[in-house]
């Protein structure tokens, strides 16, 4: 038989985010659901075909989501609190979307759930609330529908799901606790699960993916009773549909054993992140007779093309052990691009080097075919040939002068004179500001018109004069605006940037630029990351003119807006030939040129982002420090050690689970960071009380990922929570991120909240 082949997700916002804009127009009345149905079966439709079509054998349905397949999950599971169904909707889409964006209208006014990133990917999931008392139980069919959906086009695809371990370990309780794992609770989880299982026997299923990435995760104390009291049940049930244990982003080396054991039809296993240990294990373990290891051999988190010597390698490995070997993508392609295709700004010489996810459908078949192939059958084989031509020849831009700057660095490039104590004093005579300075973390709404102006700039179609100065008109009414509701540290709004960090691609030497190569963040958000392609250098400076002429409008401290070199290389995607680390402190250096440019240009406070630091923190704790922060965080003071001790570093993180490695956040040595806190719980504030933590801190006092304008009452609430467990003079008041998504109409309000809030407590003081 030959080797099967396996897709563990595929992206679902569409080539050209049909999904997106679809939904959006939905959510601003320009279409019904009824559209956004049609669209979404097109898409579903267009997509297994197009799997069909390369040959795949298990094709995934019930990867679509309309928002997030965790929030799909706790649908699934009838794991929706009070709050949203009390909104009594007709539509269950609509309370989707509440439990998603929050809603405030004639139904009523709820916050959304709190949203996380998924795992080490910029993709961020909703954090499912199990109310005490929940009744859990099968509460949709989508699953069965999709399932359906597809025979009827004649394809029988393999449902995919979130599984039952890390749905419990991702979920709280009610007001963020976390959760109890009672026996009542756990088996009822369980008995949906088994019923899943039965109804895809019925429906004539022959595989169903269970999803377990938390398995890749160190175990607590319980967490492998835990996934074995769930799967012994649901395997129970198991009658003739295969079930394919699926995990990603890491190895499951201290589970495997257990795993192996419990008679899964099918073990899916990271070949690329999880390399080593997960083929240790098996080595050590071996294979359960009846059991298929599915080889993750194709990137799901990178878009450089696969080198098929290595995938093969790997799959003779397995095959060392059982002749059960099936191939597989590392984890769901949801997380790289739809096509190369139409990237002509790319040269094809250069975008020949790239694989996105259909053109990973095609590198997994001939992976599949060559694994079966005899080696005269190899010898012959072109697809083989033209791969390994691809990995002899020289891929990237290289540059010996950023080699020799990199190589000339000093223990003294990574530290900041004086200690920050003695500098926060003198900032605070040099900037004058109040107790509990309020600001924003950069940007403000990019509407349709800053858009339209930089795609006609884009196009040719007004001149470099003309868009500077339409930028310019933005930026005066920005701060004109940002002076009347009162805030102090103002910011110029960041119009001239379409992203945080491929506007600072553009502006430095080793960087490519996709046209269309989104990927999804959260619910429809895409971003489009550009691609490291050769040594980074800074070509010229950034950003210094836009920042001196907001500084030359007012009189207020002006904030300087940088991205940070740990967020630009995460946010980006990487060389595959060099290291991270390597490449950061490339970064590091060409961020380091322009904030000394800044700085010299009279700019008083700069804030270097960081919003991704948290993110790429490594999944095992033991790798934490010797595989990331232990030079993530010293390419940050590489940044902003050599400004005077009077410039203020701000610096600001899109997260609020960064408790665990406190220390490491104020061992970044900048002056003031701001935080994503209000969606999430308050442990960070604890830890920040409990680590002594040194940087001033503003955690973000209302949610800008929701349409939903806080309360002067509910932000003052929320600063009185702060002042409980941070000194007066350490806390900054801020949004918790961008504004650059929200629009205008509920920014302003929002702030002008946020500034009376600030006040009325200063005057309490
Ligand atoms: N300065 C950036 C902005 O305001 C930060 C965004 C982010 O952290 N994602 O848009
Ligand atoms: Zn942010």
């Amino acid at each position: 038989m030959s080797t099967l082949t396996s897709v563990s997700g595929f992206p679902r916002i569409g080539q050209n985010r049909e999904l997106k804009k679809i939904i959006e127009g939905y959510w601003k009345g320009a279409n019904d659901l009824a559209a956004v149905k049609a669209t979404a079966a097109e898409l579903r439709a267009k997509h297994w075909k197009l799997q069909q079509a390369a040959g795949i054998d298990l094709i995934p349905s019930n990867d679509f989501s309309y928002f997030d397949q965790l929030l799909d999950t706790a649908i699934l599971l009838n794991v929706i609190p009070k709050r949203y169904e009390r909104l009594a909707f007709a539509d269950p889409e609509d309370t989707l979307f509440a439990m998603a964006r929050g809603y405030q209208g004639d139904k009523g006014d709820v916050t959304a759930l709190p949203m996380k990133k998924w795992f080490t990917t910029n993709y961020h999931y909703l954090v499912p609330e199990i109310e005490p008392g929940e009744e859990i139980k099968l509460n949709s069919t989508k699953p069965f529908d999709e399932f359906n959906e597809a025979k009827t086009l004649g394809i029988l695809t393999k449902p995919v799901l979130i599984g039952p371990y890390t749905f419990l370990k991702l979920a709280r309780g009610a007001n963020a606790q976390k959760l109890d794992y009672d026996k009542g609770l756990v088996n009822a989880v369980a008995a949906v699960y088994a019923e899943v299982l039965t109804k895809f026997n019925e429906l004539g299923a022959q595989w169903l993916q269970l999803d377990e990435p938390y398995l890749v995760l160190d175990k607590e104390p319980g967490d492998v009773e835990l996934f074995k009291t769930l799967y012994t049940k649901i395997l129970a049930a198991k009658a003739s549909v295969k079930v394919l244990l699926n995990t990603y982003f890491g190895h499951i080396a201290d589970v495997y054993e257990t795993v192996n054991l419990l008679g899964f039809d099918g073990i899916g296993l990271d070949l690329n992140e999880g390399r080593e240990e997960n083929l240790e294990a098996v080595a050590k373990y071996g294979v359960a007779s009846g059991t298929t290891l599915f080889a993750g051999v194709i990137n799901g988190r990178n878009i450089w093309r696969n080198n098929y010597a290595t995938s093969l390698g790997l799959v003779d490995a397995l095959k060392q052990v059982t002749a059960n070997v099936a191939v597989s993508t590392a984890s769901s392609l949801l997380h790289v691009p739809f096509s190369t295709e139409g990237e002509t700004g790319i040269p094809a010489d250069d975008l020949k080097h790239f694989a996105f996810a259909v053109e990973k459908l095609g590198e997994l078949k001939e992976v599949a075919v060559l694994a079966d192939a005899t080696e005269d059958e190899k010898k012959a084989s072109a697809a083989l040939a033209a791969n390994q031509a691809l990995f002899d020849g020289t891929r990237v831009a290289s540059d010996p002068a950023v080699a020799q700057r990199v190589a000339g660095l000093t223990a003294d490039d990574f530290v900041r004179q004086p200690a920050r104590e003695e500098r926060q004093k003198l900032q605070r005579e040099a900037l004058g500001l109040p107790l509990l300075p309020t600001t924003t973390i950069g940007s403000f709404p990019q509407t349709k018109e800053v858009r339209a102006e930089r795609a006609k700039f884009r196009k040719g179609e007004i001149t470099k004069e003309a868009y500077d100065e339409f930028i310019k008109g933005q930026i005066d009414a920005c701060i004109k605006h940002q002076e009347e509701i009162g805030l102090d540290v103002l910011v110029h709004g960041e119009f001239e940037r379409n992203d945080m960090v491929e506007y600072f691609g553009q502006n430095l030497n080793g960087f490519l630029f996709t046209k269309n190569a989104w990927v999804q963040s959260y619910g429809t958000r895409c971003v489009k990351p550009p691609i490291v392609w050769g040594d980074v250098s800074r070509a010229k400076p950034i950003t210094v003119e836009w920042s001196a002429y907001a500084q030359s409008r007012t009189n207020h401290v002006m904030k300087g807006m940088l991205t940070g070199p740990v967020t630009i290389l995460n946010w980006s995607w990487p060389r595959e030939d060099i290291t991270h680390e390597e490449q950061t402190k490339q970064l590091a250096l060409a961020i380091r040129d322009e904030v000394l440019d800044l700085e010299a240009a009279g700019i008083k406070v700069i804030q270097i982002d960081e919003a991704a630091l948290r993110e790429k923190l490594p999944l095992r704790k033991s790798d934490w420090h010797v595989k990331y922060l232990d030079w993530a965080v010293p390419a940050f003071r590489l940044v902003h050690s050599a400004v005077k001790p009077t410039t203020q570093i701000h610096t600001h993180m899109c997260y609020s689970e960064f408790n665990d490695i406190i220390r490491d956040i104020d061992a970044m040595d900048a002056d003031v960071i701001s935080f994503e806190a209000s969606r999430g719980d308050l442990v960070v504030l604890d830890a920040i009380h409990d680590a002594h933590f040194e940087t001033e801190a503003g955690p973000g006092v209302y949610d800008i990922h929701s349409p939903r304008i806080p309360s002067e009452q509910e932000i003052e609430d929320r600063i009185y929570e702060i002042l409980k467990k941070m000194e007066v003079e350490k806390v900054w008041i801020n949004p918790d991120c961008g504004l650059k998504t929200r629009g205008n109409a509920e920014t302003w309000p929002s702030l002008e909240h946020l500034v009376a809030a600030a006040k009325a407590v200063r005057a309490k003081l």
